[in-house]
């Protein structure tokens, strides 16, 4: 078995070329060796460190990374006034559990969000550490408030691995093979996908229809849908679509939940995506980039339905941990002082423009879409029409080698979709898309 060197822990770009030879090959045989298989990982090489839109493998090779950490990092790696405010808030304490010595950094971001998230209305919000916790937290509160069970997602949706999360999502491969039983009482309803011939008509008709085959509409407590669906294949939720959801949740008492937890932060262009609807929504789920890398996420709703559950129905032992909370707060002032939201639309059009010129040269680019910067490009045969899973691996696999790192999604695996940091320097993003222009002509 290959031994650890010191080398491996020096950062990579100091290595001579020679002595870093075969680290990656070497912590590869040893991941094999101590993790499962379950834990699928992307790519073939080990990460050293990392700095804004760029980052070096052990072996001292750069990538461009326009993953993000799966849309983690809206304000790239290591943001010096998100890293400066860890390091302060490290000097002080690192963990009290908030249920059990609270910290007015906590009360302060909740302040923060209740005042940013879309609705005139009073608002609570809670902290959690990851998406799917927010997700399940949304439920309970929507059961709690409603004393009701049903929840209807949609097809395609990712909503966390938890059994909820599971059960809430909309894909069957990988995500819910072998664990079931899973929770009962989520029903499932097409999202629009007009490139695949579902219009919005044709979900909300199917969202009534469950109330006529699987469940009576008084016993459902919330729709559940992502604003732009992310795994899913980044298809944005059109606002009839998101009013139609609005006046049948309206007509039967129903509560409507919009999962943030891949849109928010300026992904779309906006701070969250819903604020491009003018359609109230009750509860908000938050995660990801709210705290650039720092385990968060949060859930903002109304007062009434927030303050639902009894006292020590919602927390954890980690939720709303200080270090995440002080990375959240530096995170939302760094969005608004390098104007983020506006930035995501600006190299959201330059990436679109880019792809929609290469249509003409590469004819299997069937739809570029995606609002701001939660941009994604799909994939299909025109000779078949049907979707090119394979080609969209060969283009990611052209980026990679190129040095420019993709992340694909979508139901039949046929979707780029693009999360580079919104911070990424204009000569960065520059090299990205000439990168991925290459990798498009050659696939
Ligand atoms: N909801 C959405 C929309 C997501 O994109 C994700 C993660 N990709 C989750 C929930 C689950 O988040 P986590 O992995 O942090 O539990």
């Amino acid at each position: 078995m290959p031994t650890p060197t010191p080398a491996a822990r020096t950062h990579a770009p100091d290595l001579h070329p020679e002595a870093a030879a075969g680290l990656n090959t070497d912590w590869l045989a040893r991941k094999e060796a101590a993790t499962p298989r379950g834990i699928a990982v992307l790519e073939n090489f080990f990460v050293a460190r990392a700095e804004n839109a760029e980052l070096w493998d052990i072996e001292g090779r750069r990538y461009i990374d326009f993953a993000g950490g799966i849309g983690v990092l809206n304000t790239g790696h290591r943001h010096p006034h998100v890293m400066a405010a860890i390091r302060a808030q490290l000097e002080q304490f690192t963990h009290t559990c908030y249920q059990v010595v609270p910290y007015a950094s906590y009360v302060a971001l909740a302040e923060r969000i209740n005042a940013l998230v879309p609705g005139a209305w009073a608002k609570r919000t809670a902290f959690f550490s990851t998406g799917a916790e927010a997700v399940e937290n949304a439920v309970k509160v929507a059961r709690s408030a409603t004393g009701r069970a049903g929840v209807v997602a949609f097809d395609g949706a990712f909503h966390g691995r938890t059994f909820l999360g599971m059960a809430l999502t909309g894909k069957v491969v990988p995500y819910k093979i072998g664990f079931g039983p899973l929770p009962g009482d989520v029903f499932h309803a097409p999202f629009p996908t007009p490139l695949h011939g579902i219009s919005v008509a044709d979900s909300l008709r199917h969202v009534q229809r469950l109330f006529k085959s699987e469940i009576d509409p008084k016993r459902v407590a919330a729709f559940l849908f992502e604003p732009v669906q992310g795994e899913g294949g980044f298809y944005p939720a059109p606002t009839e679509f998101i009013a139609g959801l609005r006046r049948i949740a309206d007509e039967h008492a129903i509560l409507l939940i919009a999962d943030e937890v891949q849109s928010g932060f300026a992904r779309t262009g906006k701070l969250f995506a819903s604020s491009h609807h003018n359609v109230p929504i009750d509860l908000v789920t938050f995660a990801k980039s709210l705290a650039a890398g720092l385990p968060l996420s949060g859930l903002c709703g109304r007062a009434e339905l927030m303050n639902a559950p009894g006292p020590g129905g919602l927390g954890g032992t980690y939720a709303g941990n200080p270090l995440a909370i002080a990375a959240a707060h530096a995170v939302l002032d760094v969005i608004e002082e390098e104007r983020l939201a506006e930035r995501s639309q600006r190299l959201g059009e330059r990436l679109t423009q880019t792809l929609n010129g290469l249509k003409a040269r590469v004819p299997l680019i069937a739809e570029v879409r995606g609002p701001g910067s939660m941009v994604a490009v799909e994939f299909i045969d025109p000779a078949t029409g049907q979707p090119a899973p394979e080609f969209t691996k060969r283009v990611q696999a052209r980026a990679l080698e190129r040095g420019l790192m993709l992340l694909t999604c979508g139901v039949y695996g046929n979707v780029i979709r693009f999360l580079h940091p919104l911070t990424t320097q204009d000569a960065v993003f520059g090299e990205a898309l000439k990168i991925l222009e290459e990798a498009l002509l050659g696939a």
